[in-house]
């Protein structure tokens, strides 16, 4: 039997009740819509009303779009120095982590994440802003001589008001991922947290407010994508938009933006290979394709959800892969032995509950997988899942489940293996397991993908680019590559001596004659 973990009942799980509405954060206050719209947010774990959202229309975005554009044009914040900027990310940093058991509630209670991985990505928010304070006052520009003649330099300005929609996985780590940088680089911002998430967003709206960021610098309005967020994205003073989420959204927030020319940084969905090579260290192969698919719940944007094993250890790994599985302890989210909760929302169960059936219809073995507990059965629980005999051209395959959902390929050469890795739409992510050093480098090179990992987990590094190829993104966030896309290059050229400048206009003849 799997690890089912059935404490849910026990007082020692149960959530604090949220006695406040989540309000819009505007001009450095909280309030309701313009429109006095509201919408519930649920607990994924229990599917009853946690409590109750503002629900922002084209009014309240208007509203902070115009506070933003007052803090960037008339406040303090884009004229300060870099390094008094690091100061309030600090002080934010400072206070995530004083607030971060918190948070990590918060974010059980509004996502089902499991509280043992809420924690680090409490955690991960606060390094998100120790990190950028610090990168923003290591921002260079660059100087160009021109021999005794001519000093050209470029530096880096911000933009104006960045327009942040996050989805809701990791809520709070993905948009601390874009709101670090965006400040840090002079900006100000207006978050538009995904409708099925947003209680962290609003915990960090007061942490804002505690630490004295001026009015209007970071700004948050709930409300619906194809509402707030559309409005958002439509808006003329809004010039940068910094979107994660489903690639199709990014595709239809491209189009709305493209009249009004805005700077788009999209990190969209993917459907990543782990690569297993007969020669790999199996045991550390084995717990990293576990993790890196059934972690986060299996809503984590680079699970690696396709494995491509190879034929001459497919049988003894996929054995050992359905025992571990198997194994998996699925249960209530506060629980810190649980390691997969519910997902984020009825829709969503039902969503990949659609893939197990496509499975299935599409004749692959669902190795593990199956009925969840009846004590479970009030939450949006989905088993731990394994497909074994999947062909590469199946939907389970193709298409990005984002669930606890694995899949099994076969393949027998270097060569096909590439392909099948690279035989879907998207490229965000690959791992790869070999002890062949040269063969690990070239199948890393090959892999469509942003980023691969190596005889690794995917372990982070903040320094380095993060995004993906193909249909999983357009851009890199992270370390310097964030300020790329926050920042303008201005260049300016001065004249260092009495350069010829060609006369026009000084001859004898009348133009007119
Ligand atoms: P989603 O695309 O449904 O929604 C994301 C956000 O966009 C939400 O805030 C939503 O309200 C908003 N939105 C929806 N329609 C909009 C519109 N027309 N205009 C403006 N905003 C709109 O995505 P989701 O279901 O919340 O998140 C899951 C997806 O995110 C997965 O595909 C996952 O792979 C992807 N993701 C990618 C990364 C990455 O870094 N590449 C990271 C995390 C998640």
């Amino acid at each position: 039997m799997s690890g089912v973990n059935l404490k849910g009942a026990s007082e020692q799980l149960a959530f604090e009740s949220i006695s406040r509405p989540a309000l819009h954060f505007i001009d450095g206050g909280f309030v309701e819509s313009a429109e006095g719209g509201w919408f519930d947010t649920l607990n994924p774990t229990t599917n009853e009303v946690l409590t109750q959202v503002a629900e922002g229309t084209a009014s309240d975005v208007d509203r902070a779009v115009e506070a933003a554009y007052r803090a960037f044009h008339e406040g303090p914040w884009g004229r300060m120095s870099a390094k008094e900027r690091a100061k309030y990310l600090v002080r934010i940093a400072d206070a995530i982590e004083r607030h971060g058991e918190e948070l990590a509630r918060l974010e059980v209670a509004d996502t089902g994440l499991p509280i043992s991985q809420a924690r680090g990505q409490a955690a991960r928010a606060a390094e998100n802003f120790r990190f950028f304070a610090e990168m923003a006052t290591r921002m260079t520009g660059e100087t160009f001589p021109v021999g005794d003649q001519f000093l050209n330099y470029a530096i880096r300005l911000p933009v104006g008001v960045a327009g942040l929609i996050t989805p809701w996985n990791t809520p709070l780590m993905l948009a601390t991922w874009k709101i670090a940088p965006c400040l840090a680089a002079g900006n100000t911002a207006v978050l538009k947290p995904a409708e099925w998430s947003p209680l962290t967003a609003t915990k960090l709206a007061e942490i804002v407010q505690e630490v004295d960021l001026p009015p209007g610098v970071f700004n948050v309005v709930h409300g619906f994508g194809e509402v707030a967020g559309d409005a958002l994205v439509k808006h003329p003073k809004v010039p940068l938009i910094s979107f994660t989420g489903e690639t199709n959204t990014g595709r239809i927030i491209m189009k709305n933006g493209a009249d009004g020319l805005k700077r788009f940084s999209m990190e969209l969905g993917g459907k990543s290979p782990v690569v297993v090579f007969a020669d790999a260290d199996l045991d550390r192969a084995l717990d990293a394709v576990i993790f890196g698919v059934y972690s986060l719940n299996g809503e984590r944007c680079t699970a690696g959800s396709r494995l491509l094993i190879q034929h001459s250890i497919r049988e003894e790994f996929e054995e050992r892969l359905t025992e571990r599985v198997r194994r998996i302890r699925l249960g209530h989210p506060l629980d810190p032995t649980t390691e997969v909760g519910p997902l984020i929302h009825s829709e969503h169960k039902k969503r990949v509950e659609h893939y197990l059936e496509f499975g299935r219809r599409e004749g692959a073995t669902m190795a593990v997988g199956g009925e969840v507990p009846k004590e479970l059965a009030r939450g949006n629980f989905v088993r731990p899942t394994l497909f074994v005999n999947v062909r590469n051209d199946m939907r389970i395959a193709q298409e990005e489940i984002f669930g606890p959902v694995l899949v099994s390929i076969p393949f027998a050469t270097e060569e096909e293996a590439i392909q099948l890795a690279n035989g879907v739409q998207y490229g965000l992510a690959a791992y790869i397991w070999t002890r062949d050093l040269e063969r690990a480098h070239r199948v890393a090179r090959r892999i469509e993908s942003g980023m691969a990992w190596i005889n690794s987990q995917n372990v982070r590094d903040l320094r380095t680019p993060f995004g993906g190829m193909k249909q999983s993104g357009v851009g890199r966030e992270g370390g310097h590559y964030s300020f790329e896309f926050y920042t303008e290059w201005k260049t300016v050229h001065v004249a260092l001596e009495q350069h010829p400048i060609p006369r026009f206009g000084v001859s004898d003849v009348d133009a007119k004659s």
